[in-house]
């Protein structure tokens, strides 16, 4: 069995698991309480704060735990989005390819009277750091750009856009759920205002995750009740979950190299090989991209079948977001880089994991080569194609 959706979540470390044991079994105190077992319960709770502040060069007080990737991008562009309200500012700027989290909260908005403008990402998969610039307007409070695209893998200029941002004077939310734990991501450096990141996705336990808000940026409250989060998100912390992200998180940033070195090589032999497919193409940049992401369209197939199929030889990989995969509609992300609907649908993403070996690297080539032609054999688009009464695109 080879696991090759890491994008849609990660299997939870060793260490993160007797974690989250270990915080359920010594640390179940309310860190609210002022009695020893809560107080043991906050400052394990202040300990992994600081752990997570730490990786992405944020202060202790900027951290805020929330349910995940999710509700930290919710939060985040409400926020914004509240104070902007207040001054007149009702214009966004993010990207057509960004999480549902974000486009579908940029929808709320938009119904409630907010304008939105979405930079093109090209066909590599890439926003124009000019082109953020130019959509920047006098009422624009909030610019929300990914840091990696959970589809295609692609990593945004992020340092060039945040700089734009902070010589505006405007927000920059960055959905980093993709990066945190894979790439070196510091919020300083990057010029960020507000980041989500999800403990799920870098070997951590799902329903868990944080959002950074630099001191000074003002949060709404998704969540009223509790003083819990310094006022912003209240609610009994999730204890066994957060120290256990934390744990995850420390890990991961202190391998991130070593992964990389061992992954981008794989990743490459997967991306040549594949390449190999006639009638195919990559989708995104092939270097600017996570180390683990290969995500290729193929003509005449359908992503779907191939994914069964490539199940039955033990691979599990994905057409596109866990969120759409199930829905027949093409990717939201394919269509942003300008795929077509009939090329779209025959998607397929391997995000590969540390444990990946070269022999399996090789078994995925193989395995795809071989139901791609197969799907091919009794597909009437291929067949269409073949005879010439449609043009191939790739
Ligand atoms: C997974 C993911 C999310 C959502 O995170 P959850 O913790 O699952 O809510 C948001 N953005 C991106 C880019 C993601 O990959």
């Amino acid at each position: 069995m080879i696991y090759a959706d890491n994008a849609a979540t990660t299997k939870m470390s060793e260490a993160a698991i007797e974690m989250m044991v270990k915080a359920a079994r010594e640390s179940w105190g309310n860190p609210s309480s002022l009695y020893a077992h809560g107080q043991k319960a906050k400052e394990a709770l202040e300990k992994a704060r600081e752990d997570v502040a730490s990786v992405i060069g944020a202060s202790p007080r900027e951290i805020y735990f929330t349910s995940g990737g999710s509700e930290a991008d919710n939060q985040a562009i409400l926020s914004a989005a509240a104070a902007g309200r207040k001054k007149g500012k009702m214009h966004i700027v993010s990207t057509a390819f960004e999480h549902h989290a974000v486009l579908h909260t940029l929808e709320k908005l938009g119904r409630e009277g907010f304008e939105i403008t979405l930079l093109d990402v090209h066909e590599d998969g890439l926003v124009v750091p000019s082109e953020a610039e130019a959509a920047i307007r006098e009422d624009t409070c909030l610019v929300t750009v990914m840091y990696a695209n959970n589809e295609i893998g692609t990593i945004q200029p992020i340092r060039e856009i945040g700089e734009i941002c902070r010589k505006k004077g405007v927000l920059f939310h960055v959905d980093a759920v993709q990066a945190v734990g894979h790439i070196p991501v510091r919020v300083e450096e990057d010029c960020i205002d507000m980041l989500s990141a999800s403990a799920h996705k870098f070997h951590g336990p799902k329903g868990v995750g944080f959002l950074y808000a630099r001191k000074g940026v003002r949060l709404t409250n998704l969540v009223e009740g509790g003083a819990q989060e310094r006022g912003k998100r209240a609610g009994t912390e999730n204890l066994p979950g957060i120290l256990s992200m934390a744990v995850a998180l420390k890990e991961s940033a202190a391998r991130m190299d070593e992964a990389a070195a061992h992954l981008v090589p794989v990743r490459d032999r997967l991306i040549q090989g594949l390449s190999e497919i006639p009638h195919s193409a990559l989708n995104g940049d092939p270097v600017r991209r996570l180390p683990g992401n290969v995500n290729f369209c193929f003509e005449g197939i359908e992503g779907e079948a191939l994914l069964l199929l490539l199940d039955d030889r033990g691979i599990s990989a994905s057409s596109g977001s866990a969120c759409t995969s199930g829905s027949l509609d093409p990717s939201h992300v394919l269509l942003a880089i300008g795929r077509v609907h009939d090329v779209a649908h025959g998607s397929l993403r391997l995000s590969i994991g540390e444990e990946i070996t070269e022999e399996e690297a090789a078994y995925i080539v193989r395995s795809v080569k071989e139901v791609v032609a197969y799907l091919r054999g009794f597909s009437p688009v291929w067949r269409d194609l073949t005879a010439g009464k449609r043009a191939f695109i790739l």
